[in-house]
């Protein structure tokens, strides 16, 4: 009582400092240049942020530690992935860059789930990251309404005792004034790399951590936790024995990231492979004999659960083989990622772990693996438009709410940009609900649930996946983006006219109806006699015979004599048709799922039979937190909107529960 006590006193006067400092220098600095929107860090939130306040017009200022690192790829050279890629092709329906960049920096594109449905496809490619850096910069550097200024942000401007953030103040002490100020800092806030026990202050390899920022940010009374990731050892290229190695081509038609491009930069020729090798027994022994020099691992923070370093992987399956991707870092770049072998270890030793795997037994490390913990605000502190609830005008998007990945990051920066800019401009919100985009589960997800380790997306979070597909995710936000202001009238017009001709196609092939026996005649195959007849429409959704728009159109030459030609508008309408039935299906799980959502689940309940198939998470999760309800149950941050469909469906069968009660009438 006495400590908590002491603690608020503490904070109190901390706040008071904070704000005598912060409120003399607003009013007497009336001389300094004042920005609508200043964002600060020029990672892959901050520029998606300060781009999209730019495009609406405001006088945006990014600052950044460094001009040079502006879009620098941390980890990874790569974009995109299940959910992840979803999330791009959202940020790029908004007009937000990063999809764009992408269509002319990929070194190698694949599509990963394919033998899925196309709701769950995942957009990925290898990037170079120097073209990446290159082409990201030069459109920013050349942004209307975007000032660029290299400097490490310190503290912020405040006015108000219940605070409103009016600008930045720079480690030289210059006051820099905005109107809304959005933070985007990464791994940066008290950010300690280790590298075996050497340990020092750094927000990334060669960056200085974000200290003052820090401490401002706890003053002001954000509740905070810690955080940790990490990267792999880069691999010289040349001292690779590829041969011993599974060979993995890219698609030899790119998907383009964009909807505003028809294809991307490189030829399909002319990308480049990436390769497979495992781990072995060997590496485990090297992780597990050096345990006592690795001090990342050892430590208490929580790690990355869907990106774990290699000892965390062998740690917690310990007889397993992992896969190591071996990814090319660029299409000149002499060196290699090996995707999966993320380590902490001393660097000796991380040279003794790599040479054990095959293929690489020869192989020169040029950098050595390391990690980074850090500060992160619990996302519960701020509103669905990523505004702090403690601070007016403060917003806060991207690694520092708790998530990992670029796309993430992509993805609450532009929301925050935009609203940063709204607010100033009096504009609409941009506020994107659960059933219009990834964007929202993301948001929504953190800010009521919070989260207690890196969040990254998947399209298992998304109760509505159905409906949440890549290919239209300019059909639902692109309009609300024009309404926001952060969208070209250009690309309204353009996502304007595919909707045009997609309602157009699909009323013709709706308008085409024929009997079973009329459709098998005329395209010469077997058909189920569920229905008794069809329409052109309902056949393109049948996959099983692959059937395509073309197949419809030669054996109805005269009915279907208006559909459009282009290729891309046969594929979309293709999913669409694929999915019409299933959206439907996919209401009614939701609304069966909130119908029931007091009942109870028996205290007893096994959660790791077969017949649930959880993932580890969702079951270690379960079991933790032994939800009562199924509401309960669907609140727990990680436990997906399938696995609870799962749930009740398990406990409604269960025949010892007998007649099912509801926790409200109890
Ligand atoms: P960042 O990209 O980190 O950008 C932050 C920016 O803010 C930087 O430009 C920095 O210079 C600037 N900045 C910071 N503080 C200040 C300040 N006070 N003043 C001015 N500028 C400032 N993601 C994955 O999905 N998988 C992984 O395996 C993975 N591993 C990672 C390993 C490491 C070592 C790191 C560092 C990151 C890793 N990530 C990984 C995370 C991924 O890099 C981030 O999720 C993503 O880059 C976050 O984007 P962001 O914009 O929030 O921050």
């Amino acid at each position: 009582m006495v400590i908590s006590q002491l603690r608020n006193c503490v904070f109190k006067f901390k706040h008071i400092q904070l704000y005598r400092r912060c409120i003399g220098t607003v009013v007497s600095d009336s001389n300094y240049e004042k920005f609508d929107v200043i964002v600060v860090g020029g990672g892959h939130a901050g520029t998606e942020a300060c781009a999209a306040a730019a495009r609406m017009g405001a006088k945006t200022l990014l600052v950044t530690h460094k001009k040079s690192t502006v879009g620098e790829m941390s980890c990874n050279p790569s974009f995109g992935g299940i959910g992840k890629g979803h999330l791009m092709r959202e940020v790029d329906a908004l007009d937000g860059v990063c999809c764009r960049i992408c269509d002319k920096s990929g070194i190698h594109y694949k599509i990963l789930n394919r033998r899925k449905g196309p709701a769950v496809w995942g957009l990925r490619a290898q990037i170079d990251r120097v073209l990446y850096k290159k082409h990201l910069q030069a459109e920013l550097f050349s942004a209307k309404n975007l000032h660029i200024s290299e400097s490490p942000v310190e503290d912020l401007i405040l006015q108000g005792d219940s605070p409103k953030c009016c600008g930045v103040i720079l480690k030289d002490g210059t006051k820099v004034f905005g109107k809304s100020v959005v933070i985007t800092t990464g791994t940066f806030l008290k950010g300690q790399i280790n590298i075996g026990l050497e340990k020092r202050p750094a927000g990334r390899l060669d960056d200085e951590p974000s200290i003052g920022l820090a401490n401002t940010l706890e003053d002001l009374g954000f509740r905070m936790g810690r955080l940790k990731t990490g990267t792999p050892p880069r691999i010289v290229k040349s001292t690779i024995d590829f041969t011993q190695c599974q060979y993995h081509p890219p698609d030899n038609r790119p998907e383009p990231f964009s909807f505003m491009n028809e294809t991307v930069w490189i030829k399909p020729e002319d990308q480049l492979p990436c390769y497979l090798t495992f781990t072995g027994e060997a590496v485990a022994k090297i992780v597990r004999d050096n345990l006592h020099c690795n001090r990342h691992v050892t430590e208490e923070v929580t790690g990355p659960r869907y990106c774990p370093s290699i000892e965390s992987k062998i740690l917690k399956f310990a007889s397993m083989k992992h896969q190591i991707w071996l990814e090319p870092e660029g299409l000149d770049s002499p060196l290699m990622y090996p995707s999966g072998l993320s380590c902490t270890l001393p660097a000796d030793k991380q040279v003794d772990l790599v040479r054990c795997m095959i293929g690489l037994e020869n192989a020169e490390v040029a950098q050595p693996g390391y990690g980074v913990e850090y500060d992160y605000i619990d996302p519960r502190e701020l509103t669905y438009k990523l505004e702090t609830k403690r601070v007016e005008g403060l917003y806060l998007a991207g690694q520092i709410n708790g998530t990992t990945g670029y796309e993430e990051a992509a993805a609450q920066g532009i929301v925050a940009g935009v609203n940063a800019a709204a607010k100033v401009l009096n504009k609409p919100p941009l506020i994107i609900s659960r059933t219009e985009g990834y964007i929202g589960v993301l948001i929504d997800d953190l800010t009521t649930q919070g989260t207690s380790e890196p969040y990254r997306m998947f399209t298992s979070r998304a109760e509505f996946r159905l409906s949440l597909r890549p290919d239209n995710a300019d059909q639902r936000l692109t309009e609300k983006g024009y309404i926001s202001g952060c969208v070209s009238r250009e690309r309204l017009t353009r996502m304007q006219n595919i909707r045009r001709k997609l309602r157009e196609a699909e009323d013709l092939l709706k308008s085409v109806q024929l009997s079973i026996e009329q459709w098998q005649k005329k395209l010469g195959i077997e058909m189920s006699k569920t229905f008794s007849c069809r329409t052109a429409f309902n056949m393109l959704s049948i996959t099983n015979y692959g059937l395509t728009l073309d197949d419809l159109r030669k054996c109805l030459p005269d009915q279907l004599a208006g559909l459009d030609n282009d290729p891309i508008l046969h594929n979309r309408l293709k999913i669409q048709a694929i999915y019409a039935m299933a959206v439907e299906d996919q209401m009614r799980d939701v609304n069966e799922v909130r119908k029931h959502e007091e009942m109870l689940i028996p205290p007893a309940i096994d959660y790791s039979v077969s017949a649930l198939s959880f993932s580890y998470e969702e079951r270690e999760k379960l079991m933790i937190a032994q939800p009562q309800t199924i509401a309960a149950a669907s609140r727990i941050p990680g436990v997906t909107p399938s696995a609870i469909l799962r749930l009740l469906h398990y406990v409604k069968q269960k025949p010892d529960i007998g007649s099912m009660q509801s926790a409200a009438a109890l």
